[in-house]
């Protein structure tokens, strides 16, 4: 083998980055990183860490209501915006030091500079457009993750994305958001529990596209008794100016126009592949910049392999964890290992928040046509009892007829994230409705509905719906 600086170097210091450099040094890997800005990625410093924060800080205002009719007076209750967003920056401040410690404690060589490749075992390392030194490695890998993507529209630059949405110096009272994605409805959710005025923008005929319809449907409802205006089978924005009190006037396609306080897009994430001499390296990548791998993540250049969102398949944190550890494994520990991709479970943290595992119904109805049965559970649950809230709960599971398996199962309500990993570990391990039914249930909890649904939506209903 050629003398090389690092037997491993990694581009992108976000959660698959770090995992790959963690993993790969325990291997006994000598192992560089290298990341131009904050150790940690988009997952801590701008995606699903400062997000949770903000879900949990909004979702407090509907709290104190219910709270009344369990004898709880809370008069005057307000909410600061700079208080929240200050403890939000020292907590990712903190997360942000434990990754840097991390590196430290595993002996990764961290370059805090641009890296780029010069060639296929050559990386250029710059710093303020200077370049301040260069190193080689004998495999490279790049996880560089994605970045929110602008339509290019007059006056796009007075909107934000999420990136800005963690920051802003002023809530906004109104705020538009386009998109209805994972994002789009996140941030809907939170700044309408803040008291924002919120308007939703969508091309589509019905929000969370992919998603299972009943989901879809329950959240959307959801969402809008909770005062979100979601205006659906939209014509796209054309363009945004700032009107002269400083307020935005938003114009779509179609003439329409919205004012505003605040423009966010949230209309998905481009890889983050250009500007790094990929290409010039032979990295192939498809038209939206995607890096193209095999299911060993190796690139068109042998030495060089990619994982997480700059692949752009499954755009998840904890896909890009596991991805990091079957690459490590397979390159460093001397344990081929394939990434398993079917039944990830997911939750969107809206208000109420979905989680979701495995098939939706319309999937399974395409694989297995007639024979599945679905079981759906649709309740108030327990705490809007005395808290009076109209809110309801969705569960519903989707079994295969002639194996009994569960192909699916999918919630809105509250801690359905919380609720569907257990149940994603069921579906992991091909359980039956069978096995569930045989589960004894936690009672009073909303999570025993997924036990106790014994019989399945009729046919023929199944058919009307
Ligand atoms: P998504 O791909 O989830 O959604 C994009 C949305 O924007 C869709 O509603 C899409 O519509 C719409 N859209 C796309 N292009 C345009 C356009 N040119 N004009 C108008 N609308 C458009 O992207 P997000 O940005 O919401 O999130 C990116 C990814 O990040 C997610 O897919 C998810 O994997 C990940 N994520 C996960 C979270 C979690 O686990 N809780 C939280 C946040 C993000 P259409 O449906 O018609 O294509």
């Amino acid at each position: 083998m050629a003398d090389y600086d690092y037997d491993l170097f990694i581009i992108g210091a976000g959660s698959g980055g770090v995992r790959a450099a963690r993993m790969a040094t325990s291997h006994g890997a000598r192992v560089g990183i290298a990341e131009d800005s904050r150790v940690g990625g988009t997952c801590v410093i701008r995606g699903c860490v400062p997000k949770k924060l903000l879900v949990y800080a909004s979702g407090f205002a509907e709290e104190f209501e219910w709270a009344r009719g369990y004898g709880w007076t809370l008069e005057g209750a307000t909410f600061d915006w700079p208080t929240l967003i200050a403890n939000k920056d020292k907590e990712i401040d903190r997360l942000n030091g434990l990754y840097l410690q991390t590196l430290k404690n595993n002996n990764v060589v961290l370059h805090e500079a641009r890296a780029s490749l010069v060639d296929a075992h050559t990386i250029a390392l710059t710093k303020d457009g200077a370049e301040v030194g260069r190193v080689t490695a004998d495999k490279i890998l790049v996880a560089t993750g994605g970045w929110p993507a602008m339509p290019e529209i007059p006056g796009i630059e007075h909107a934000i994305t999420s990136n800005e949405a963690f920051d802003l110096p002023e809530f906004p009272q109104r705020i538009l958001i386009a998109g209805a994605g994972y994002i789009a409805v996140e941030f809907a959710c939170i700044f309408n529990g803040m008291g924002a005025q919120v308007i939703q923008l969508y091309r589509g005929e019905q929000i969370l596209r992919g998603f299972d319809r009943d989901i879809r449907d329950t959240v959307a409802t959801e969402m809008r008794k909770k005062g979100i205006d979601i205006r659906v089978n939209c014509s796209i924005i054309a363009r945004i100016d700032r009107q002269a009190d400083g307020s935005l006037l938003v114009t779509q396609e179609d003439g329409t126009t919205i004012e505003t306080d605040a423009v966010m897009f949230a209309i998905g994430r481009d890889p983050k592949s250009s500007g790094m001499g990929l290409a010039e390296a032979g990295v192939a990548m498809d038209d939206i910049g995607a890096i193209i791998i095999d299911d060993d993540f190796r690139t068109s250049v042998p030495n060089i392999f990619a994982l997480g969102d700059v692949t752009h398949r499954i755009q998840l944190t904890p896909v890009a964890i596991a991805e990091a550890m079957a690459f490590t494994a397979t390159q460093f520990g001397g344990q081929p290992t394939s990434m398993d991709y079917r039944d990830i479970p997911t939750a969107v943290f809206t208000q109420p928040p979905i989680g979701t595992c495995g098939m939706t119904e319309e999937e399974a109805r395409e694989r297995h046509g007639d024979e599945i049965d679905i079981y759906k559970a649709d309740f108030r649950p327990m705490i809007h009892t005395l808290g009076g809230s109209n809110e309801r709960t969705l569960m519903k599971l989707i079994v295969d007829t002639r194996t009994d398996r569960v192909l699916g199962a999918h919630m809105v309500g509250h801690d359905a994230g919380e609720i569907i990993q257990g149940i994603g570990i069921a579906i992991k391990c091909g359980a039956t409705k069978a096995q569930f039914d045989a589960t004894v249930a936690i009672h009073p909890t909303a999570a025993e509905e997924f036990v106790t649904m014994r019989t399945p939506v009729p046919r023929l209903k199944q058919a009307a719906e």
